[in-house]
């Protein structure tokens, strides 16, 4: 460790993200990307916005984005926040809304940033073990908390929380904030966004990095009532004014736009999932129900980190998870058809 390096930065242990290949030779089902490309409107979008926007500093509040998206969602733009994905705009709500004093509650397992997070804010969190079968132990939610972060579905399980479950969590948690991360709630799932106006303590967190295909520009939001949108902005413009520039802000306006083209891709990402599900089950595989882009399994018979280098080695890119709490589980997300039809090629020659 450098002698330099100040007592926090020692003690941080940083989030690795999913293996990018450079080459193009795998089937990447790592990071939860969306197979399919963005719609059209948004590449056109983006190019538009190269030839007449980009010697031009970016909107620093993002209005024009922050207008469409409340239009979407029928809320106000000042109940809205944008941020460089929805990372950003969750290391922003840590440093906003929780304190070492009254710990912030997440479970275990779940979206492993938030422990990140919480180390670099010199927060303890306090964190809860999943059910058995990966559900969320709900009443574990309703004690006494210093703040609650929860995607919904989960990350990595694909399981999902229904929207009575939260709002139990939200009136037992009235005086801390409820952050609800939506990442992946266009594959099945059910969004507490109306829940907005009836409780001040509720920060929903989408992205576009997922349904919209856009993970490489970056953009996530927050949607909240002013009171926490405006906590937000103050760690924002203490020291990061431009967040979003000029080409993220026309995709994601394109992108939130063309809704219709998004929920075919998203339909399609359904129907594989849940062809993918049973044709995993047909070969030895417990699956995780999932109303996400990506399903969490385990073989009966073999290891899953085994599993995981022999599909590397036979092109087919996964993540898995061989920690106390789940033990020998892989998580595949969902690509094309043909994808699918690579990996299970791959696995009927491994098993
Ligand atoms: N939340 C969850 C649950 C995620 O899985 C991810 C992506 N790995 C994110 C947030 C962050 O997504 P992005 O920064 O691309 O918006």
């Amino acid at each position: 460790m450098s002698k330099f390096w100040n007592e926090l930065v020692q003690k941080l242990d940083p989030y690795v993200p999913g293996e990018q290949p450079k080459d193009k030779k795998y089937v990447k089902l790592n990071t939860n990307e969306n197979p399919y490309p963005p719609s059209p409107k948004v590449v056109k979008a983006i190019k538009q916005a190269v030839n007449e926007q980009l010697r031009l500093y970016p909107d620093p509040n993002a209005d024009e984005l922050r207008k469409t998206a409340a239009e979407h969602f029928q809320l106000d733009p000042e109940q809205i926040f944008v941020g460089n994905g929805s990372d950003e705009v969750l290391a922003f709500s840590f440093m906003s809304f929780f304190s070492a004093e009254n710990p912030v509650a997440f479970a275990d397992i779940t979206y492993s940033f938030y422990k990140v997070y919480a180390n670099l804010c010199s927060l303890s969190p306090k964190i809860i073990p999943l059910n058995e079968d990966f559900s969320l132990p709900v009443k574990a939610f309703c004690e006494p908390n210093g703040g609650v972060v929860i995607p919904n579905p989960n990350a990595p399980t694909g399981r999902g929380v229904s929207l009575s479950e939260v709002k139990e969590i939200l009136e037992a948690n009235k005086d801390h904030v409820v952050i609800i991360d939506e990442a992946y709630i266009d594959f099945g799932g059910e969004s507490v966004i109306p829940f907005i106006n009836d409780y001040p303590n509720l920060l929903v967190i989408r992205t576009l990095s997922k349904y919209s295909s856009l993970a490489g520009i970056r953009v996530g939001y927050a949607l909240g009532q002013k009171e926490l949108i405006d906590g937000l902005n103050r760690v924002k413009n203490s020291f990061n004014s431009y967040t979003i520039d000029r080409l993220a802000l026309a995709g994601a306006k394109a992108a939130i736009d063309d809704d219709a083209y998004y929920q075919e891709m998203a339909k399609k990402i359904v129907t594989t999932r849940e062809q993918t599900i049973e044709r995993l089950q047909n070969i030895g595989f417990t699956v995780v129900p999932s109303q996400s882009n990506f399903i969490f399994a385990s073989h009966t018979e073999v290891d899953a980190e085994v599993i995981f280098h022999e599909l590397r080695d036979h092109g087919v890119l996964v993540r898995y998870f061989n920690q106390p709490r789940i033990s020998n589980h892989l998580r595949i997300t969902i690509g094309t058809d043909e994808e699918m039809d690579k990996l299970i090629d791959a696995l009927k020659l491994i098993l």
